[in-house]
């Protein structure tokens, strides 16, 4: 007998047909003869017609009330699950995250896990209960309810793996495993038999949806491997592990991220210490940076351009409104585009080769970010599309 997780994510449990489906893939794990917890998500679109809900009532509506409103979704999908299962005679109990015991820290709308307490999980496991818990959420040292992120069920997930110590965690979706890339979106994508976790971090990172970054790094942590597979088809999916085989690929996949920023300050004094003055002014704001690039100095000034998420723009234009004598700019017709792939490390070249089809196809560099296992461009965001299918097509055949 194993302990298995399943997580199932919002289109796997649109309706109700959907939700027999998933029903009947976790009755037959647990008649297998294994404990079984499932994480699952808010139905559909539930997540986002709850945001448009808070929008027409207040735009500026608290973090800490947006988040109670939108663990509604997860409590309602959670208890829906519950009940197909209950129709199909099995023992089952749903719960939210604070009674699955999933504490977190008090950053709404963003909140970390900091630790499961599994006690209420082991009791129901040892009642031969199916768990099903409320994906997405958590509760603070306040006793308010906080929310993962957007995606953060896949998080849930890998949190109850890793404090239940459990065999398995399968994440189900609405694609058959992770691809070279969004194969909804990219001609010729093709399906990984496997991905280790820096890479798998990587993609998710740089926009790949199909797991939530911080899922992947608590695996990582933790050495829980994932499998990400079809909720809709039963076959083997992809697996996320430590190493993963090479298939002869220098690179894993191709990612896209459209929530991005790019801020420019043109014109600062070039004298030491304006970068630290400029970067602590943002992180005393709990701004996030991405790529930087500063200008060689000239006639005693520089230019400093920087990268944000979507979502933080607006607060870091608010942290530079008072710049002296530099103009402040802000672009959000953007978009990053990453390859990413362990290979790229020991091969020159790679990152030439995707300059390369990006010239190919006239898609004008703004910014460059390299690490081992990456290479991040910076563009014109009506050139995303294009950018991707062109770097997929010269590096994954
Ligand atoms: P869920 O609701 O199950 O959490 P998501 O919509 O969050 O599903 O993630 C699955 C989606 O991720 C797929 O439908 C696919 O369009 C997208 N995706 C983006 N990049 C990739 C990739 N490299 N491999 C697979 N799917 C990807
Ligand atoms: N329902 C949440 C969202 O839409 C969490 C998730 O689906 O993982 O972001
Ligand atoms: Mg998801």
């Amino acid at each position: 007998m194993a302990l298995i997780v399943q997580k199932f994510g919002g289109s796997s449990v649109a309706d109700a047909a959907r939700m027999r489906n998933v029903a009947g893939i976790i009755t037959e794990t647990y008649k297998a003869g294994n404990d079984v917890v499932v994480a699952v998500s808010a139905q559909g679109d539930t997540t986002d017609d709850l945001i448009e809900k808070a929008r027409e009532i207040n735009p500026d509506a608290s973090k800490r009330e947006m988040d109670m409103l939108l663990a509604a979704g997860e409590q309602m999908s959670a208890a829906l699950l519950a009940m197909a299962i209950e129709k199909l005679g099995f023992p089952v109990v749903s719960l939210l995250g604070w009674q699955a015991g999933v504490q977190t820290d008090s950053h709404y709308g963003m909140a970390k896990i900091k630790t499961v307490s599994s006690e209420r999980l082991t009791a129901e496991l040892a009642k031969r209960n199916i768990v099903i818990v409320a994906g997405f959420q958590g509760i603070n040292k306040y006793e308010d309810v906080t929310t993962l992120g957007r995606g953060g069920s896949d998080t849930s997930a890998v949190a109850l793996a890793c404090a239940l110590r459990a065999d398995k965690c399968q994440i189900y979706t609405d694609v058959d495993g992770v691809y070279t890339a969004d194969p909804r979106k990219v001609t010729g994508a093709r399906k990984l038999d496997e991905i280790t976790y820096d890479e798998m971090l990587e993609l998710a990172t740089l926009g790949a949806q199909v797991l939530h970054n911080r899922s992947v790094e608590m695996a990582k942590k933790y050495g829980i491997e994932i499998e990400v597979l079809t909720s809709l088809e039963r076959k083997p999916g992809t697996i996320v592990k430590e190493n993963a085989k090479m298939e002869k690929m220098l690179v894993r996949g191709v990612a896209k991220d459209t929530n991005v920023a790019r801020i420019s300050i043109v014109g600062l004094p070039d004298t030491p210490g304006v970068a630290f003055r400029l970067f602590d002014r943002l992180a005393q704001k709990k701004i996030n940076i991405d790529i930087i690039l500063q200008s060689v100095g000239r006639d005693g000034t520089k230019d400093i351009t920087f990268t944000v998420a979507g979502e933080q723009a607006d607060e870091a234009m608010a942290a530079l409104a008072d710049m002296g004598n530099a103009n402040v700019v802000c672009d959000r017709d953007v978009a990053k585009v990453s390859i990413v792939g362990a290979g790229m490390e020991t091969h020159p070249g790679v990152a030439a080769k995707m300059f390369e089809a990006l010239y190919d196809k006239s898609i004008n560099i703004q910014m460059i970010a390299t690490s081992e296992i990456k290479v991040s461009v910076l563009i014109a965001r009506g050139d995303a599309d294009k950018a991707v299918q062109a770097v997929h097509d010269a590096f994954i055949k």
